[in-house]
């Protein structure tokens, strides 16, 4: 058994060496917005950049070759994908891993903590990795027969007093972890994530820059962070850049307090909304983060002059997004932002009607952009 296994009965802050140590981590779900969280996480222990490894983008592939079998019925696409991801990471890489870490987020760390009632997960976002570990465990014990320990935080990432406990709580037999290694290894992953969040956001500030120099329009894309993935989201948004549109994802729309006070501040003033990540005009029951955002995303490209057009992604059998498409619709094109939605999203790229749908968002971009920047 490798000596990182072994519980060793020395001094608490002698430093550890993980440097051997190779973890799996499949890219699904809010991964994909804390993914800097883990890869700072991980670093902060020790183990070696080119040892974290993550899966690849979803693709009917990886579902065919790796999830086979193993997959869960009666779900949405993007839980029911993980099992691909699984399955990759245990069977599909050269260089074996010896731990696959499929964290449980309970919470996230949104921009509006404070700001709505809370940062929830979706409760299959939460309780995903459950539902497909048991895919590789019904039968036998598929981890343990390719040498890999599986392990499942749970996680409150939005309450970050927390996380400390419950990540050295589950990870500490894995890892042989000390209480004070984890505290140091948690800010570690805040800091990466934070500091990746704030470059992400000044680069969508630059774009926004760009456009209000050149008098020309953007594109602001309204999805779940998983919709980054090209098997999920279909890669629309790339196709529509290729027509010389720039993308500003929602989730890294920038939030500096002069662009929120020109967004925001008329409603502050009028008593609307207390402050300008406040949802509460247009979203009474606000405990979902991504809905959350989602919603303020809507508001937020409804009052910018330059994204003149809204993208909106959601995957086949989401329940979450449902009560949410009339809503931000309505937001977005009250002050005439075009809106095109791309519902139902699941393995199959329907790319010849994608190709016309693009052509016409495409024709319409080109037509209305410098009205609805001059009318916004
Ligand atoms: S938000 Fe929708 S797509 Fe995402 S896990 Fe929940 S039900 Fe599935």
């Amino acid at each position: 058994m490798p000596t990182w296994f072994a519980k060793k009965a020395s001094a608490a802050s002698a430093p550890k060496d993980r440097s051997g140590v190779r973890v799996g981590i499949p890219k699904v779900l809010n991964v994909w917005n804390t993914h800097q969280f883990w890869v700072g996480f991980l670093k902060g222990l020790g183990i070696e950049p080119e040892n974290i490894v993550f899966s690849s983008d979803t693709s009917e592939e990886q579902g065919r070759e790796f999830g086979k079998g193993r997959g869960t019925v009666d779900c949405c696409y993007p839980v029911k994908c993980m099992s691909g991801h699984y399955g990759e990471l245990i069977f599909g890489i050269k260089k074996k891993i010896h731990i696959l870490m499929s964290p449980m987020i309970y919470s996230l760390p949104s921009f509006q903590r404070g700001h709505v009632t809370d940062t929830l997960t979706c409760t299959r976002v939460m309780a995903g990795p459950e539902t497909i570990k048991a895919g590789f465990l019904k039968e036998r014990d598929v981890f343990g027969e390719n040498g890999i320990k599986y392990v499942s935080p749970f996680v409150s990432l939005g309450d970050r007093e927390t996380v400390v406990d419950q990540l050295h709580e589950s990870l500490k037999d894995v890892f042989d972890l000390d209480y004070e290694e984890t505290v140091k290894a948690v800010q570690a992953g805040y800091h990466a994530l934070d500091s990746f969040n704030q470059k992400a956001r000044q680069q969508s500030r630059e774009i926004l820059e760009w456009c209000a120099r050149e008098g020309k329009p953007c594109i602001f894309v309204l999805a779940r962070p998983y919709h980054m993935d090209t098997g999920i989201g279909h890669e629309i948004e790339a196709e529509l850049q290729a027509y010389g549109y720039p993308i500003v994802w929602m989730q890294y729309f920038p939030t500096d307090e002069d662009v929120m006070d020109w967004l925001f501040g008329q409603d502050i003033r009028a008593g609307r909304i207390k402050t300008p990540f406040d949802i509460s005009d247009v979203w009474t029951s606000s405990y979902s983060s991504n809905t959350n955002e989602i919603m303020w995303g809507a508001k937020a490209a409804a009052r910018c002059p330059w994204t003149t057009c809204v993208i909106r992604l959601s995957s086949y059998e989401c329940g979450m997004d449902q009560p949410t498409y009339t809503p931000t619709q309505k937001i977005v094109e009250a002050t005439g932002t075009l809106f095109f939605k791309f519902g139902d999203l699941d393995s199959t790229k329907p790319s010849g009607s994608i190709r016309i749908r693009i052509e016409t968002i495409v024709h319409y971009m080109s037509k209305y952009s410098q009205d609805i920047i001059q009318k916004k």
